[in-house]
């Protein structure tokens, strides 16, 4: 741990963090927005994109303003810059830095690097803390690298580590989404080929069970599947695993068997900058099992991401 962080740390609050593992197309950020409805937590989304989809790019904001014009993140940049003017951060070398996997490992293998690195994401956590008030903080960065920085960080630092059938991620790997937080341009969604997807979903598990499950000061494996099926039970095995209450989200409905889905009432606005599209809408969540790839999905891309990651796969119960 830097010296420098943690003096900071010694005379400011404690930083918890609730960070969301696991690979795109999984529902990191339907999961982040529903814990996000607890008085207690703060919904962020993909913190790690914030300095190029936020700083950079002025993306919409979950709440539907731009990133300059909502005063949620208005305000957490400048607690951001009021606390490291000195240090002359330039957001291009944080951009730069969080552009490719293999940079968070030469982070993490550099002690200067790290240094300067965690001191700014520090600094954005304290900050958001500061001018949200709430106790957690939920980051659904998913990356297992990422991640390893964000728990050198935390004082507490819990990790919700998020499953989906490999097949229904690669499905929707394949899909062609446009990106509504995208303004005066047209951009999608990154594709992948189902063998790419397949792989990355055994690094990207295997990697957050190696690296971020030793270091979380808690950890829980949910399945996705489950998660839609019933939240209200997904969501007590995350408060009870995690050792945490997360006040005020009794109001998630019940699985209502007869119309396959349950809703869940937006209370409060979430300040998602980076997720996935379903972050604008503000209509009440709807949390359904979205099993298009069982009947779309080729036989051969089945097969394929199957033979892939069988092992995994029925170590996870697929
Ligand atoms: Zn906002």
């Amino acid at each position: 741990m830097p010296s420098q962080i943690l003096s900071q740390k010694l005379v400011s609050n404690k930083i918890k963090i609730i960070y969301i593992a696991g690979l795109g197309r999984s529902g990191t950020t339907l999961l982040d927005r529903v814990l996000g409805q607890a008085d207690n937590a703060c919904s962020t989304g993909e913190l790690k994109l914030l300095w190029r989809r936020g700083c950079v790019k002025n993306q919409l904001c979950g709440c539907g303003k731009s990133f300059n014009t909502c005063m949620f993140w208005y305000s957490v940049m400048t607690q951001w810059h009021m606390c490291t003017k000195r240090d002359k951060f330039c957001i291009e070398e944080l951009v730069a830095a969080q552009q490719e996997s293999i940079s968070y490992w030469q982070h993490i293998t550099n002690p200067s690097d790290v240094l300067h690195f965690s001191y700014a994401i520090y600094q954005l956590y304290r900050a958001i803390h500061l001018v949200s008030g709430a106790e957690y903080i939920i980051d659904s960065s998913k990356h297992p690298l990422y991640g390893l920085l964000a728990s050198h960080i935390a004082d507490e630092f819990y990790v919700i580590h998020l499953i989906r059938d490999p097949r229904g991620v690669a499905y929707s790997g394949q899909k062609k989404v446009q990106r509504p937080d995208v303004q005066n341009d047209i951009k999608f969604m990154t594709q992948f080929h189902p063998a790419s997807t397949a792989m990355k979903w055994n690094a990207t598990n295997l990697g957050i069970e190696m690296l971020l499950k030793r270091k979380a000061h808690k950890y829980v494996r949910i399945r996705y599947e489950d998660f839609v099926k019933d939240p209200r039970i997904a969501v007590t095995q995350i408060q009870n695993n995690l050792g945490i209450t997360l006040t005020q989200l009794s109001k998630l409905n019940q699985y209502d068997s007869r119309m396959g889905y349950c809703d869940v009432e937006l209370n409060k606005a979430t300040h998602i900058i980076s997720g996935n599209p379903m972050k604008l809408d503000q209509s009440p969540l709807r949390l359904k099992q979205d099993n298009e790839w069982q009947y779309r999905m080729p036989f051969k891309d089945k097969a394929l991401v199957t033979a892939l990651t069988y092992p995994m796969m029925k170590r996870y119960g697929y």
